[in-house]
């Protein structure tokens, strides 16, 4: 903690790249941990399968008899790691959070320099007309939620067989690639092309938050084995 703060002090442009884990002391179960969503199966199919475009496609209904069980989770608040990386943004400090996550947390604690690279629960599109709905609309429907057109609302996540969007990468890229300190948390670096992206990083320190090793240690300045909440609340904005 103590050398992690150091580095804070030094630092002048900050970058958080961030998955499932940042957000697990918020209630929301991450993929591959022991309690993770990749251990069990629903309706005999595994996750992993159901969270694809083919299946999506394939089998609308129970894709979202899947999704709103275990996707989305309205009642979650923002932990200490989320507040934290909002008042660092405040402070000027952190240029911006990358995130794998889809649970629109980042943003409920004020993040505005944000990069959704799978996207948000929170938005949702026609893929016929392309209007927009809120999760709500999701949410208090039955079956496969429809828009008044007839077309088959998507929640605007990105699924396995998808591309992220263009302009989120390249943004995310872009502030990776100028940073000089990262700090990789929460994220086993096994979904491409997000895990890929942290190569972009030329900076002086990268810090890995994790409860678990990661492929990313090997070149990591810092390793900090445990919560990312519990860590990053105790950092004393410089
Ligand atoms: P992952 O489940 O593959 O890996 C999570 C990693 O975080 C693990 O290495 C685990 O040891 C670590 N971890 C869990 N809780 C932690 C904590 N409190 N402190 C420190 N480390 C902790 O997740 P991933 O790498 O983000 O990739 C999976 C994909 O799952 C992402 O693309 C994301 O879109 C999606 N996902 C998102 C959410 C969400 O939005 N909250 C939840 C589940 C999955």
């Amino acid at each position: 903690m103590k050398d992690l703060q150091t580095i804070l002090d030094h630092t002048r442009r900050l970058v958080f790249f961030g998955g499932a884990g940042v957000s697990t002391e918020s209630g929301i179960p991450d993929f591959r941990s022991a309690d993770g969503l990749y251990r069990g199966e629903f309706e005999g199919i595994e996750p992993e399968s159901i969270l694809s475009l083919d299946y999506f496609c394939l089998h609308t209904e129970s894709f979202f008899r899947f999704y709103r069980q275990y996707m989305v989770h309205p009642s979650a608040v923002p932990n200490a790691a989320h507040r934290k990386l909002a008042e660092l943004e405040r402070a000027d400090l952190l240029r911006a959070v990358v995130t794998q996550n889809i649970d629109g947390l980042h943003r409920a604690a004020g993040n505005k320099r944000l990069y959704e690279v799978h996207g948000c629960v929170n938005d949702n599109v026609c893929m016929e007309c392309g209007r927009h709905f809120p999760l709500s609309f999701i949410m208090e429907t039955d079956g496969v939620p429809l828009c008044p057109c007839g077309g088959v609302v998507k929640p605007e996540v990105v699924l396995y067989g998808e591309p992220p969007d263009k302009y989120v990468v390249m943004g995310a890229l872009r502030e990776i690639s100028s940073a000089d300190t990262l700090i990789v948390a929460g994220t086993s670096l096994q979904v491409e092309p997000a895990a890929s992206f942290i190569d972009h990083f030329d900076g002086k320190e990268m810090v890995v938050i994790n409860r678990t090793p990661i492929s990313a240690e090997d070149r990591a300045t810092l390793v900090l084995r445990g919560s990312v909440s519990e860590v990053m609340g105790a950092l004393r904005v410089p």
